[in-house]
């Protein structure tokens, strides 16, 4: 996980997230199924 001033980034998606949290749960996620869980993307933050 990479974090970007003050967003958190999926390295494996890259969605960016506010919490380091939620994007630690996608990029488990992404990790293990190799897509993203909707329930999760929904919380990415539009840059
Ligand atoms: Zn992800």
């Amino acid at each position: 996980m990479k974090s970007s001033g003050r967003y958190y980034e999926c390295e494996e998606c890259k969605f960016v997230y506010k919490d380091r949290r939620t994007a630690k749960e996608c990029e488990n996620y992404c990790k293990k199924y190799h897509s993203c869980n909707m329930e999760i993307t929904k919380l990415a933050v539009k840059l």
